[in-house]
């Protein structure tokens, strides 16, 4: 049966359901104002119809995008890396993928700015979806930016 990691995965349980969105985004950029209380739930019920973070981090994957900014910095390219910039989606209850601001994305799924930029550099990085990479994932909790630094 299981293996005994529920204290671990009793972590990646919602604490709140989402609120209303605090912005007014309707522009084309961030669609906020179009997404109803339902779709929030929907989505929200979504990521955390599984407690485990490899499933939940492949959601966040799969409903951002990261675009690399360019800034060039003659000195030291190992920086470049690190500088990019996300759109959030959310999906709606008829299935369309809504952009939204940062802030709907993270209230709406109760998580954290720097576990969604962890996510993503992860990804960047190993080019594959948490999913796929079966590797430990004890250690990801001392992460620092440094080692997105590191591999080039
Ligand atoms: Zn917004």
């Amino acid at each position: 049966m299981w293996k005994r990691s529920l204290a671990k995965e009793a972590l990646y349980e919602p604490e709140n359901l989402p609120n209303n969105l605090k912005c007014n985004h309707t522009s084309r950029a961030f669609q906020c104002s179009s997404l109803t209380m339902r779709d929030l739930l929907t989505f929200h019920n979504r990521f955390y119809s599984s407690h485990l973070k490899l499933k939940q981090d492949a959601l966040i994957v799969k409903f951002t995008q990261a675009l690399p900014v360019k800034r060039r910095r003659p000195k030291n390219n190992t920086h470049s890396m690190k500088s990019f910039q996300t759109k959030y989606f959310i999906s709606s209850c008829e299935g369309l993928l809504i952009p939204v601001c940062q802030q709907s994305f993270l209230s709406t799924l109760n998580i954290s700015r720097s576990r969604v930029q962890r996510v993503i550099e992860n990804f960047m990085k190993t080019g594959t979806n948490p999913t796929e990479n079966r590797g430990g994932d004890h250690k990801s909790s001392k992460y620092k930016d440094k080692k997105v630094a590191v591999i080039d």
